[in-house]
């Protein structure tokens, strides 16, 4: 007979009336925890602000933990000696993920492009925005918008355990598909084209060594010539091992993402299924590498570009070309052009050593709106200039810029603050070079 008494633990209830919204309040509300969201939530959080940050997922880091993208791209300049080109909460991250043995700088592209691990970076987050005393609403989507007049009020979520009704002063529409912006009634737009997504995946069991002399070039020949016999719908693609740590990351397959709760389930499976089939390619065309290559993780379907904000200016690809400096700049990058508006492979257009383009504030703002800024893959640009915006270090460099226009704006309009005032705040973004590794 065991000592251990059993309580009497059980308790009936039936409530009358579905449960109210529970009420919660914010200075600065961010709909979406990815890069771009954290950035704003953290630069937002240490300005003083009350911050709210709000998810559908039930981790922090959206695509940049989730969907193992495993690289940090459009931090550096271009050239030998690249410089790199995004501060704020950059500096805190990368030496926390070299102190977790989770970070490798490899060149690429003809710049740098740090390779991370993404347990280590949710780790990160997790500490840095539980440390900033941020109200983090995990597992809570999206419902409705309160709206009033051009201003936002608050919105309402819906949470496993139950309603939530989070009003705000300012708020950082940081969810990729333009989600609070559309909700809002505000002005959106969608390509005509279909971009199209990835499911990235991690493999095991491989010869590291023999990976990492793999030339990506001549691979891609044979993508092109045997990917039908494999059922492969992409003809391009990477396979980009981690030093030492006996993983690989496979970028490799290309699948529509509908916004669409239906279609973006069916593409998550259809993304699997590519993945399998790129593995049979590796195993059969690479046999002396993948013979005994297996799937480790398969991440979340990434998605790159959906639906976006209607802004006051869009940002274009002659601008990015040209690398023209608008009046109200706010970052700076030189990531190519990568665009994936064809199943079979990606338009790639690089740039030289000097190269350097920017983001206009405009950019950022819905046209009809005062107290709402977008950060991240759904600002307003056309599907060309977006490609080369936004991956993740120009996303980090959106987060700080949005954090910083509403607390400039305080009560009154994003379209009308200062930009002096905000591009002083954010001159390391714009104007810092340092030479890390
Ligand atoms: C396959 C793929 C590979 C990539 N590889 C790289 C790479 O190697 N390096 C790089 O730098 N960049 C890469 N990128 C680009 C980069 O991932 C993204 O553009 C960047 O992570 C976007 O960050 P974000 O914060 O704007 O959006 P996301 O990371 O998509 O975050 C948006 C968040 O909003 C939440 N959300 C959306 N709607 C709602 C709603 N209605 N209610 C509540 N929450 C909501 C989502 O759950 C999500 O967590 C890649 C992109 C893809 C798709």
């Amino acid at each position: 007979m065991s000592d251990h008494p059993i309580p009497a633990t059980r308790r009936v209830r039936r409530d009358a009336a579905p449960a109210a919204p529970r009420r919660l309040e914010a200075d600065i509300v961010v709909l979406g925890a990815g890069i771009s969201g954290i950035s704003a939530a953290l630069e937002a959080a240490r300005l003083g602000r009350r911050v709210a940050l709000v998810d559908a997922g039930m981790q922090l880091g959206g695509q940049s933990t989730g969907s193992l993208l495993g690289t940090f791209c459009g931090f550096y300049s271009n050239g030998p000696e690249p410089y790199r080109v995004v501060y704020g909460i950059v500096d805190e991250m990368f030496a926390h993920l070299r102190k977790a043995d989770a970070f490798h700088i490899r060149r690429g592209r003809n710049t740098f492009i740090p390779l991370y691990r993404e347990q280590a970076l949710v780790r990160w987050i997790e500490q840095a925005v539980m440390g900033a005393k941020i109200d983090v609403l995990l597992g809570a989507a999206l419902l409705e918008v309160r709206r009033e007049g051009s201003r936002i009020a608050g919105l309402l979520l819906a949470t496993r355990f139950g309603p939530v009704e989070l009003r705000g002063a300012g708020f950082v529409d940081a969810s990729g598909d333009a989600a609070l912006t559309w909700a809002a009634g505000f002005e959106c737009q969608e390509p005509v084209t279909p971009i199209m997504g990835t499911l990235m995946f991690i493999l095991e069991g491989f010869d590291e060594a023999a990976a990492l002399k793999l030339d990506r070039w001549a691979m891609q020949k044979r993508l092109a010539e045997k990917g039908d016999a494999y059922g492969l719908v992409r003809r391009d693609g990477f396979v980009f091992a981690f030093p030492g740590k006996g993983q690989a990351t496979v970028n490799m397959t290309h699948v529509e993402t509908p916004l669409d709760p239906l279609g973006y389930s069916r593409a998550q499976a259809e993304g699997r299924a590519q993945a399998d089939r790129v593995v049979a390619f590796l195993r059969g065309e690479y046999p002396e590498v993948f013979a005994d290559a297996r799937v480790r993780q398969y991440g979340l379907l990434g998605i790159r570009q959906t639906r976006w904000i209607a802004a006051r200016r869009s940002l274009t690809i002659d601008e990015v070309r040209a690398g023209v400096k608008p009046a109200d700049a706010i970052l700076r990058c030189s990531w190519p052009v990568e665009l994936h508006d064809r199943a079979e492979d990606v338009h790639w257009e690089e740039f030289g050593d000097d190269h350097m383009h920017y983001l206009p504030f405009a950019s950022m703002v819905p046209r009809e709106a005062d107290n709402l800024v977008a950060a991240g893959r759904c600002i307003d640009g056309d599907a060309a200039a977006l490609s080369s915006v936004r991956v993740m270090g120009p996303c980090i460099a959106m987060g700080a810029a949005a954090a910083h226009a509403l607390d400039l704006a305080g009560a009154g309009s994003v379209q009308q603050i200062d930009i002096g005032a905000l591009q002083a705040r954010l001159a390391d973004n714009l104007t810092r070079c340092d030479r890390d590794p």
